[in-house]
């Protein structure tokens, strides 16, 4: 089965958003973890940005030896040279060169010819590849580049030495169908060679930053690039949560596999959160708050007859410590139960109505009851069995 290998830049594309940056300690600490959940490529900073920025990803290279290490530059020598120096300590240095190939980009933002920025993107691979192995090369805002161009660009990249050919949507502007197609058009006229992958790095405007990097993958994509919780520029990167997560439960239906440590996938999530202080939504996908709570009370009882009825992921396998059903004025006796049981609370019929009865009145006034408020209720209610009787049930059980 083929694998698709995961890029995470979220020590660049998402350390670079507002509400996200983070000193030099808290970026080897995550990155560390990046290793634990086994990421294919860790894109550790811009080293031209700052000398902050340069000595971040030094020290992330010297500290994580067991993954490939990316710096990225612009196709300008100061930028390589920058990059270079970041990478030195590097056990397996990974250049990323870019620059914008579309229309609007070369002539607003750059102002340079098309054939100004062939020349350009040419030699600064070939300069980066003199002095770093692995050179990957992003045509920024490949989205909304003249296709034809598009690829006279990656030829060139191609023969200067680039082994990564990543072709964004910067913008967060393509919709699946037409993302997925310039990367058919892309490898078509390659004619996809030996020893090339081609890349994904998708951008969340329009929500659809994961289903687009999923529409690369079916085209023939290798390699994704994302982030933790998607955070990244403006309204984020494709979360890596998600994608690495759909491409493990529908695999029947993509074909191909990640090396990425699922149960990794929480501890790293809250790591982000604790580290930028900047907390997920509660209902985000796989790593919300809320992502495995079930509070209807339909939905509680068919979780604890067969998790399968409501949950198509089990949170022990994303990392998340234990199911939470959330008692709210929705809630059921069943579940009640349960969460009297994990309390260490074994309550007869008649004690458990008073207690849903109590429980139920406080889930009126309040939101949400907490295990907590439980235990208060249960303590009042249920005297703890006596230890022969607890024994007695046990074994019974
Ligand atoms: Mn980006």
């Amino acid at each position: 089965m083929d694998v698709v290998r995961i890029f995470d830049t979220t020590l660049r594309d998402g350390e670079q958003s507002p509400g996200f940056s983070m000193n030099t300690e808290d970026k080897i600490r995550l990155a560390r973890q990046l290793a634990a959940l086994n990421v294919d490529v860790i894109e550790a900073g811009f080293p031209i940005a700052s000398k902050g920025d340069l000595e971040a990803v030094k020290r992330v290279a010297l500290e994580v030896r067991n993954v490939p290490i990316a710096a990225l530059a612009r196709a300008k020598k100061q930028d390589v040279d920058a990059a270079i120096e970041a990478l030195k300590p590097a056990a397996a240095p990974r250049l990323h060169v870019f620059l914008a190939t579309s229309d609007l980009h070369l002539s607003a933002k750059l102002n340079m010819t098309r054939e100004q920025a062939l020349e350009a993107i040419g030699s600064m691979i070939r300069y980066g590849r003199q002095h770093v192995g692995e050179v990957e090369f992003s045509a920024e805002d490949a989205g909304r580049t003249d296709i034809d161009f598009l690829c006279q660009v990656c030829r060139i990249a191609v023969n200067a030495g680039a082994t990564v050919l990543n072709l964004p949507d910067t913008v967060g502007y393509a919709v699946p169908e037409e993302y997925g197609a310039m990367f058919l058009k892309v490898r078509e006229f390659l004619g996809d060679p030996q020893g090339i992958t081609l890349s994904a790095h998708c951008h969340d405007d329009l929500g659809m930053a994961v289903a687009n990097s999923l529409a690369a993958v079916r085209a023939g994509v290798r390699q994704i690039e994302c982030t933790i919780n998607g955070i990244g520029e403006r309204a984020g990167n494709a979360a890596l949560e998600e994608i690495v997560v759909a491409l493990a439960v529908r695999k029947e239906s993509f074909g191909v596999s990640t090396q990425i440590r699922l149960e990794e996938l929480f501890p790293t999530s809250r790591m982000l959160t604790e580290i930028t202080g900047a907390q997920v939504a509660p209902n985000k996908a796989v790593v919300g708050a809320n992502a495995f709570a079930h509070e209807a009370g339909i939905h509680q009882d068919g979780i604890i007859k067969n998790p399968l009825t409501y949950e198509i992921i089990s949170p022990q396998t994303v990392g998340v410590p234990a199911r939470s059903l959330v008692l709210g004025k929705h809630s059921g006796r069943n579940a009640l139960r349960l969460s009297l049981r994990d309390l260490g609370y074994e309550a007869s019929d008649q004690e458990l109505a008073e207690v849903y009865t109590r429980v139920t009145a406080l889930a009126d006034q309040s939101k949400q009851v907490r295990p907590r408020d439980i235990v208060a209720i249960a303590h009042e209610v249920i005297r703890r069995r006596p230890a022969a009787m607890a024994a007695e049930s046990s074994s019974a059980a």
